[in-house]
């Protein structure tokens, strides 16, 4: 399991970001964060979340 680290999708066995297609992925990530609906939801917004999906809370910079 992989974050993508320009929006913080979780992506599973993939090379590419589906959400943003970023080749950039890192296993370097802290807890996950489930969003249905970015529009209500407070930490979306916060994180700049647009999209429904899994994301990574916190990745671990380098
Ligand atoms: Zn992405």
């Amino acid at each position: 399991m992989k974050a993508c680290t320009q929006c913080r999708l979780i992506v599973n066995e993939a090379s590419e970001c589906p959400n943003c297609h970023s080749q950039t992925l890192t296993e370097k990530f802290m807890g996950t964060l489930v969003v249905v609906d970015p529009e209500k939801s407070e930490i979306g917004k916060k994180l700049e979340i647009k999209v429904p999906g899994r994301y990574a809370i916190k990745l671990q910079q380098k």
